[in-house]
């Protein structure tokens, strides 16, 4: 396969066409570049913005080739994308990051595995399988003694969802049963002091850039607050950013990838979760740095030379979930009367109750600020 890079006026692929793809696509488009979307979706986010939106089921494969043959490389904007998929694609032209980054961070037993196969810090784990009479003996064996835990869905499952704490083997039962018996990971509850999360980048060459750790507030499993840097001190930020250099490297990405971490009460750094593609923590290096996660991710799968990570001013973010239209059209005004907010929407018709419609960005003087000033602007749509 050719690995010249993929120079501005090429066309570049995205499979799924969700935020994340309009993002890209706002960058590729800014940097003359054409843009592909292919999803089961029309009329969708990516597909706003991009030359062409494909609506076609992932599982169509002659479709995936044929278009993949259209664009000089594809990369993805959600990572459930199936294998074959991304198999089929990479059969056409260039994929970036290669499918076996996707396969393992598809499926969170495997994605721990590899973790901890690499000797990165997680939280303690087991998997359930599902027996051959479709029951857990697992699940019988491995609750008792584990102590709080959290139940997860081995595969497809983000913002939270297919997600249950349990503790005793009744409610680990019941919750198995909610979740369809399926193959799943349990893992101990992790008393954590703080949430944070790494976006790294490895270009085509290898060399990795990354930007200051964000601290991240979840509501219900899925990210409310994101504000950068953390709090945490300049020996935690090296740490985080070790770690993630050495997934990184390890899964030989070319592309962004975020790492999600717990800090615990004791000061140490779990590895939570990964995402192989620009992370909702990261939407504030829009706003707030040289480059963008999203120019990052574009420069990486094109060969191209990274861009500075350098935060220009501490940046915070707040998401704008369907319910934020509960009351009816928000005051957009209102927020936007604070000079120092900025407006992201996605371009989606149905504000849906948790549904990721769009976010707030505020730069500050200082990190603390920059989360006032955005929850500020936040609030004020509502009222
Ligand atoms: P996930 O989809 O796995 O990233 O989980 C969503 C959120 O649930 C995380 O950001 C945490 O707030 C919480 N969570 C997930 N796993 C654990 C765990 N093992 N211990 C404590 N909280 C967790």
């Amino acid at each position: 396969m050719n690995k010249a890079p993929v120079l501005p006026g090429s066309t570049i692929g995205v499979l799924g066409s969700g935020q994340l793809g309009r993002m890209f696509a706002i960058s590729a488009r800014r940097m003359g570049y054409r843009v592909h979307t292919y999803s089961p979706d029309r009329d969708s986010p990516t597909g706003q913005i991009a030359d062409v939106e494909i609506d076609a089921p992932y599982e169509d494969l002659d479709r995936v080739r044929q278009f993949a043959s259209a664009v000089d490389v594809v990369t993805f904007e959600f990572e459930n994308v199936p294998a074959p998929t991304a198999e089929a694609a990479a059969e056409c032209t260039l994929v970036r990051p290669a499918g076996e980054v996707l396969h393992t961070t598809q499926h969170r037993l495997r994605e721990k595995t590899f973790l901890r196969n690499h000797g990165f810090p997680v939280t303690r784990f087991e998997p359930i399988a599902v027996d051959a009479d479709g029951g857990a003996d697992d699940l019988c064996r491995v609750v008792s003694g584990f102590g709080p835990a959290i139940l997860k869905t081995a595969g497809f499952g983000y913002d939270g969802k297919g997600q249950f704490r349990v503790e005793t083997l009744a409610e680990a039962q019941a919750a198995w049963d909610a979740m369809g018996r399926q193959e799943a990971i349990l893992e101990a509850l992790v008393d954590f002091e703080a949430e944070l999360s790494v976006v790294g980048v490895r270009g085509a060459d290898g060399q990795c850039m990354f930007y200051a750790p964000s601290c991240n507030h979840h509501v219900a499993g899925i990210l409310d607050v994101s504000f950068s840097p953390a709090p945490f001190g300049r020996q935690m930020a090296n740490e985080a950013i070790r770690i993630a250099r050495g997934i990184l490297e390890q899964l030989n990405v070319t592309g962004v990838l975020c790492v999600e971490f717990f800090l615990t009460r004791d000061h140490t750094l779990l590895v939570n979760e990964l995402a192989p593609r620009p992370h909702n923590s990261g939407h504030l290096t829009i706003d707030a740095c040289v480059t963008s996660q999203f120019e990052q991710q574009l420069r990486s799968v094109c060969g191209l030379p990274l861009g500075s990570t350098e935060m220009l001013r501490p940046a915070a973010m707040a998401n704008l979930l369907g319910d934020t239209w509960t009351g009816g059209e928000p005051k957009w005004e209102a927020a936007l009367a604070l000079p120092e907010v900025k407006l992201h929407l996605y371009g989606k018709s149905e504000p849906r109750p948790g549904r990721k419609m769009g976010h707030l960005a505020a730069t500050a003087a200082t990190a603390p600020l920059a989360e006032r000033l955005v929850r500020k602007a936040r609030s004020r749509l509502s009222r």
